[in-house]
């Protein structure tokens, strides 16, 4: 227990959990969550998280819920995990796990916005730290071992190396429960609907969000959602919540289905790995007589649910008459035309003709999807040049994005500078957290510096230095007792 003070330095008498310790445990299970292979970085999805997210924090700033040093102690990041299940979980630090589950049953960006809202404001009240403290001073690490089990519990497919964590603190678990007292889920959900309508999101998403909710607990559906394990809806909350709407909500009129989100939704349903008969099944109802009947925005989402299903199962042909259908159909929704067209790209760049893909792309583009989508393309012609100084660019401004360092690594090595692609490499390790895998590379990095006849000195010191900076990490983590 000493040894475990000593690396938390900032659990101190008061018994109060300062912002860098709980920063410090939440990098610990992000570290874990990152090597999860449930884990994902979908440009696609990510940017449309990411838009209502950093609207979300805005409002919680503007509001004064946020306050700047957490603002600046925390890592305010979501990590997408590929999982079915309906369930979003804020963890220590101003992580945020959010499951694609969750993203493909939300009919809007207002019910997401709803869901990421009572999220933030978990975080931002320190609800996290309040429960840490009532645990015990001694108790993080542990907890967070417990936070990891219960992932990993609520995850569709069973048998991971979680559920070991599980066991194990399972006794913890009976004892203290880790979930959000009454009172707090009752607190994110007043601070969380201040927060979305402020951040000028419809308060109807929060409605039939909450209906969405009370629907699945009537059915008693707690397998397929765990969100319902974690937030129970008490009458409590639910009456808390009708006085907020200020009407009844089975009055509300539903919002209309975005083109864009249905897109989104799609996707986010395909990248749960459905298996290959549910693949088939979107394919053909993109066909159907339900099909003809359904609204324009429906007809989207079905169609670009179909396109990318052949994408998955290599039938390219159907991909690219699917994706066809789908430009027609989004032809006057500039956002979801922009969807349709990226989702081309990317159909044009497993079917192995990035020349069609590029054509599709402005390689100036700085959305981060069709950016990484261009560095794909770039690297696959081997014609890197051009895309290397936007993708230098945007690490720079966005070090911790390792899916740009890889891609900016990927077009180095198109190039057949090795040395730098090494380093990026090595850099998208660090920003992952695995400070191990990282040292290993600079050390790669610093060997090709020895051998090599021609020395840039430049990159030479970079190098030594992002080294040593590495090497100290690796220092202060292994000093750190193990999650499990
Ligand atoms: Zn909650």
């Amino acid at each position: 227990m000493q040894q475990i003070q000593q690396v938390l330095p900032g659990l101190g008498d008061g018994g109060e959990m300062t912002a860098s310790a709980e920063r410090h445990l939440g990098d610990q299970i992000a570290r874990e969550l990152y090597r999860d292979t449930d884990y994902i970085d979908d440009p696609v999805i990510a940017a449309y998280v990411q838009d209502i997210w950093q609207r979300l924090l805005a409002a919680a700033r503007a509001r004064g819920e946020l306050t700047p040093e957490l603002d600046e102690r925390f890592a305010w990041t979501i990590l997408l995990g590929r999982d079915r299940n309906i369930n979003a979980f804020a963890l220590p630090g101003g992580y945020l796990g959010l499951n694609l589950g969750l993203v493909a049953v939300v009919g809007s960006r207002d019910e997401l916005a709803t869901v990421l809202g009572h999220e933030l404001s978990h975080v931002t009240q320190r609800h996290i730290s309040r429960i840490m403290d009532k645990q015990g001073k001694q108790m993080p690490l542990m907890i967070a071992g417990l936070i990891l089990g219960m992932i990993a519990a609520g995850k569709s497919r069973s048998g991971d190396a979680g559920q070991a964590v599980l066991m194990g603190s399972q006794a913890l678990f009976a004892q203290n429960q880790l979930n959000f007292s009454r009172d707090m889920e009752r607190e994110a959900d007043r601070i969380g609907f201040g927060v979305m309508t402020q951040a000028g999101f419809a308060p109807q998403g929060a409605a039939t969000m909450f209906e969405k909710l009370q629907y699945a607990s009537r059915l008693n559906d707690n397998g397929s959602y765990p969100y319902l394990r974690s937030h129970p809806l008490t009458t409590e909350r639910i009456s808390d919540m009708q006085g907020r709407f200020q009407f009844r909500m089975d009055t509300v009129p539903p919002l209309p289905l975005a083109m864009d989100h249905a897109m989104v939704a799609s996707r986010a349903r395909v990248l749960t790995r459905p298996g290959v008969d549910v693949l088939r099944l979107w394919i053909d109802s993109a066909s159907s007589g339900e099909f003809a009947k359904s609204s324009p925005a429906q007809q989207a989402g079905s169609l670009y649910a179909a396109a990318l299903s052949a994408k998955e199962l290599r039938d390219y042909k159907t991909a690219h008459a699917m994706v066809e259908r789908l430009v027609v159909r989004t032809a006057e929704d500039p956002a979801a035309a922009k969807q349709a067209r990226w989702l081309g790209a990317e159909i044009e760049l497993a079917a192995g003709a990035p020349p069609k893909a590029a054509a599709l792309l402005d390689a100036r583009s700085k959305e981060r999807p069709e950016m990484l989508l261009s560095a794909e393309a770039a690297t696959a012609m081997r014609q890197p040049a051009p895309m290397i100084p936007v993708l230098r660019d945007w690490v720079a401004a966005n070090p911790r994005d390792a899916t740009a360092w890889r891609a900016l690594g990927n077009l180095y090595g198109a190039g057949n500078d090795t040395l730098r692609a090494v380093r990026a490499d090595a850099e998208a390790n660090v920003a992952i957290l695995d400070y191990p895998a990282a040292r290993d590379r600079f050390k790669a990095a610093q060997e090709l510096v020895r051998q090599s006849k021609v020395v840039d000195h430049y990159e030479a010191s970079i190098i030594d230095t992002r080294a040593r900076a590495v090497e100290a990490l690796v220092k202060e983590q292994a000093a750190e007792p193990p999650l499990k």
